[in-house]
């Protein structure tokens, strides 16, 4: 029971979510976004699932029955999102493509469209949070990744509460398992015997995240619990010194830092 106790610590302690909020959890199909949605179920919040069909051959279409099984089981109603009717392309096109013309690699591409769909879609599904299954790994792996790479500013919006504050258009984002390890995540949703997958995304392979998360192995979980919750001290004061202006996209009308948001320049490279 670690790991609920310490979502309500979580969600307490940054304000995360209130009783009353519409919750939408962005479901991958994997352990930890799963948890997630059962525990704030079982805590009482008003919760639906929102998943976006990746169109990943075989994996892609486990993942969705699995997680309209799931859902049903738990009496959450679930919105799954096709990714071929919204922009056109499944993802291994969409990176295919991005790989051979900007030389852009790893699970950046697959970011930038995630976050731009579920932003949209949770609009649409009238959330006040939307909830994501980032852990304490993922985190910490931001961390260390961004200082290797000497992008430390990258992680500026890190947080319990994505960004920290309002900003008009975007649905807040949060992260009640901030503080949770992987390990405990694993063990949690096996002891619930949850009937899901457990296998990592087939298209991460040969990428910094997963060669950081193959050395991360070493480290145990206090210490990434240091390494987030000191990089955690640093944020206001990176924040407070680096404040962007927040516009609409010129083509899509989501919100972004410049004229033409990160999505709509991949989408423009797929014409
Ligand atoms: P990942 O980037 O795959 O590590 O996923 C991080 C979080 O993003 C997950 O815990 C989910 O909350 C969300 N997410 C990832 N993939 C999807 C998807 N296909 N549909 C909806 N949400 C997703
Ligand atoms: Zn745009």
């Amino acid at each position: 029971m670690d790991v609920e106790k310490k979502v309500v610590e979580t969600i307490e302690k940054y304000g995360l979510i209130k009783e009353k909020d519409k919750v939408v959890v962005a479901l991958s199909g994997g352990k930890d976004s799963a948890s997630i949605l059962y525990i704030l179920k079982k805590l009482g919040y008003n919760v639906e699932g929102l998943m976006i069909d990746l169109h990943l051959g075989n994996w892609s279409k486990i993942h969705n029955e699995n997680m309209i099984r799931f859902c049903e089981a738990n009496e959450v109603p679930l919105t799954i999102v096709d990714l071929k009717k919204e922009v056109g392309q499944g993802i291994c096109f969409i990176k295919a493509v991005l790989k051979k013309s900007q030389n852009l690699t790893g699970c950046t591409v697959c970011g930038v469209i995630k976050r731009w769909i579920l932003n949209k879609w949770a609009k649409k599904l009238g959330a006040d949070v939307l909830v994501t299954g980032h852990n304490l790994d993922d985190e910490a792996q931001n961390v260390l990744m961004n200082f290797l790479k000497g992008h430390v500013l990258l992680g500026v919006n890190s947080s319990p509460a994505t960004g920290g504050i309002k900003i008009k258009g975007f649905v807040q984002r949060v992260k009640p398992l901030f503080f949770v390890p992987e390990s405990e995540i694993l063990e949690y949703a096996k002891s619930k015997k949850f009937d899901i997958l457990y296998d990592k995304c087939p298209c991460a392979f040969g990428t910094y995240r997963v060669e950081t998360r193959e050395w991360m192995k070493g480290i145990s979980d206090l210490e990434k619990k240091k390494i987030v919750e000191n990089f955690q001290k640093l944020v206001p004061k990176l924040r407070s010194e680096n404040v962007w202006e927040i516009k609409k996209c010129g083509k899509c009308g989501e919100p972004s830092r410049r004229e033409l948001c990160n999505a709509c320049k991949i989408f423009s490279c797929l014409k």
